[in-house]
């Protein structure tokens, strides 16, 4: 029977059987036991499928991302520990020293570092464009040896919602695949694969966790890549590896199993960033809710929006939810039902006028954390951009007055009510 969104949420990835757990069961071991070296050996050789260290798989795992490859529309998905984790392997996966990618300027700090300086270490140049770029300047980004091109859904914290279709037909048009960070949409507000792009990430510790209690990552493949079309450029991918007796994955595997078992009995294997089977437990009880939570955040975040939008207190505001914005147009189209909980916006006094307003805050609190079922705030140029100057951060796009504000559950009433009381007292 075809499951509805709402209903993978709570059911998908796990069907028990008769007299079995109706909760997903915690995994909680290292290691799996064999009755003969001959069975172990066909999972050392990829024969056959099955468990043996956690640092590779886990069942627990597998269950949760399962669900979120539903979720997607994908055909399979690993956890990582981190979104971190995730980012990297997913290009990591598929590029290597002296490859190319093309990345959206418009993607989060951590995001950017890990791609500018360290992956940049390892040997991968990333050209970086902007989101809004025309079509001949995102042309011009590609070079003979580009692996892949790389975007947010929404960007965090710039708020820029990326045209998906358009970059899915540049990255296709050179031969490559398209990952999408889809952390701040979530499936249950867009789902890249249906605009073109191949392969989807996420830091699961935002909305999909929503409890701010696990941090995690997630990859998801769409299987629709033909990889064995490019041998020369994917060869990772079609050509034997020789640390498995020389299994060529794309053959063994086909479209859909490739990109995720190569992640698994390579990256995984050597890299280890496997999410706790317990963090995967927390993080399927936030899924189980997340398309109603994901309802709210959007409900508050648009009430919030608008309320500041009418502020004399207020210079900007950013939610594509909003008429005005600038990217409401995009909005219509890939986040028809909501975009995600995430506002920003600028204090009339800037940076002083910005940190007293946060200082009498008491509903809302102030944290290095977005996408939580609490409601919290930052100032990037007092917190994770204070070694900056004015002129800097305004060069970064990000301007001293602004603040980002996480929408979370709470009534929206209260949240405003919260924030029109800080504004009064801003001193
Ligand atoms: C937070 C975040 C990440 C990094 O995820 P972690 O789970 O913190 O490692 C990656 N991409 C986006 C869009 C994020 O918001």
């Amino acid at each position: 029977m075809k499951k509805r969104l709402e209903t993978i949420c709570v059911q998908g990835g796990y069907t028990p059987g008769n007299g079995e757990p109706r909760q997903i069961p915690i995994v909680q071991s290292t290691t799996f036991k064999y009755d003969t070296s001959e069975d172990m050996g066909k999972l050392f050789d990829l024969e056959a499928s099955g468990y043996f260290y956690s640092r590779l798989q886990n069942p627990t795992n597998d269950l949760v991302a399962a669900k979120i490859a539903e979720l997607e529309g994908g055909c399979a998905a690993m956890l990582t520990s981190s979104g971190q984790a995730a980012n990297f392997y997913a290009i990591f996966n598929i590029a290597t020293c002296g490859d190319h990618i093309v990345s959206s300027s418009s993607i989060y700090g951590g995001t950017f570092n890990l791609f500018a300086v360290t992956m940049r270490k390892m040997g991968i140049e990333f050209t970086f464009v902007s989101p809004d770029c025309t079509d001949e300047e995102l042309e011009a980004a590609f070079r003979p040896n580009t692996k892949a091109v790389f975007g947010e859904t929404i960007a965090n914290p710039a708020l820029c919602v990326l045209d998906i279709e358009r970059f899915a037909n540049a990255a296709h048009k050179h031969g490559v695949p398209l990952i999408i960070d889809n952390t701040f949409a979530t499936p249950v507000n867009c789902r890249p694969f249906e605009w073109g792009a191949d392969i989807v990430t996420h830091s699961t510790t935002k909305y999909m966790d929503g409890h701010g209690s696990a941090v995690g990552g997630c990859i998801v493949d769409s299987g629709k890549f033909d990889w064995t079309k490019y041998p020369e450029k994917f060869a990772g991918l079609c050509t034997p590896d020789d640390s498995y007796h020389g299994v060529v994955y794309a053959e063994r595997f086909g479209l859909e199993g490739a990109f995720i078992t190569k992640a698994t009995a390579q990256l995984m294997r050597d890299f280890g960033s496997i999410q706790a089977p317990f963090n995967a437990y927390l993080l399927n009880l936030g899924l189980e809710s997340l398309h109603v939570r994901m309802k709210r955040h959007c409900e508050n975040a648009q009430a919030v929006a608008e309320f500041l939008e009418s502020s004399d207190k207020i210079s900007w505001v950013r939610y594509c939810g909003l008429k005005n914005d600038k990217y409401h147009a995009l909005a219509e189209k890939y986040l028809p039902n909501g975009s995600c909980g995430v506002v920003s916006f600028g204090v009339k006094g800037g940076r002083k006028a910005a940190e007293s307003f946060m200082k009498k805050l008491r509903v809302i609190a102030i944290e290095t954390h977005v996408a939580d079922a609490r409601s919290c705030c930052l100032h990037p140029a007092s917190a994770t951009h204070r070694q900056m100057t004015d002129d800097e951060l305004l060069a970064a796009g990000v301007s001293p007055d602004l603040v980002r504000l996480s929408c979370g559950i709470e009534n929206a009433q209260d949240l405003i009510d919260d924030i029109k009381q800080a504004l009064d007292q801003i001193d």
